[in-house]
């Protein structure tokens, strides 16, 4: 008993070697292919914003949507990270500065006519990838 690990303090170790957005997740890959099922093409891992350290995990560059797959302790996700932080401080501030950093990130977007699309790990792939596929279209449309 004295090792047991929630999944949030592996994960979170992780992430911290890796910093705080990795690439290639597993939701993320699982995203993609249900996003490439539905016939939309994407760039991985680019930056929407010339001169901007901003990198979106899918972005579709013509109609401006910019896609983020946001990790469900690292982003604050309210299922999620709640259960874990409770009694930490360290990681509530850190998730703070990761959901402000995530909002200046997205007004920067919206001023320059992106619409920044925010998903959680945790959501269905599926559900997610028919509902960027319906903005992308609707925006190539206008
Ligand atoms: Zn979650």
């Amino acid at each position: 008993v004295a090792s047991y690990q929630p999944w949030a303090s592996t994960s979170a170790a992780r992430a911290v070697m890796q910093g705080n957005r990795s690439r290639d997740t597993k939701p993320e890959l699982a995203l993609r292919s249900a996003v490439h099922a539905l016939g939309l093409r994407y760039r991985v891992a680019s930056r929407p914003l010339a001169g901007v350290r901003l990198t979106a995990d899918l972005v579709f560059r013509s109609a401006k949507v910019a896609v983020f797959v946001d990790g469900c302790f690292w982003h604050g996700c309210p299922v999620h990270s709640k259960q874990v932080i409770t009694n930490s401080d360290y990681w509530t501030t850190k998730i703070r500065r990761n959901q402000r950093r995530d909002a200046t990130f997205d007004d920067a977007l919206r001023s320059e006519g992106w619409l920044p699309i925010r998903v959680w790990e945790h959501q269905a792939p599926s559900e997610v990838a028919l509902l960027i596929s319906k903005a992308v279209r609707d925006r190539r449309a206008h």
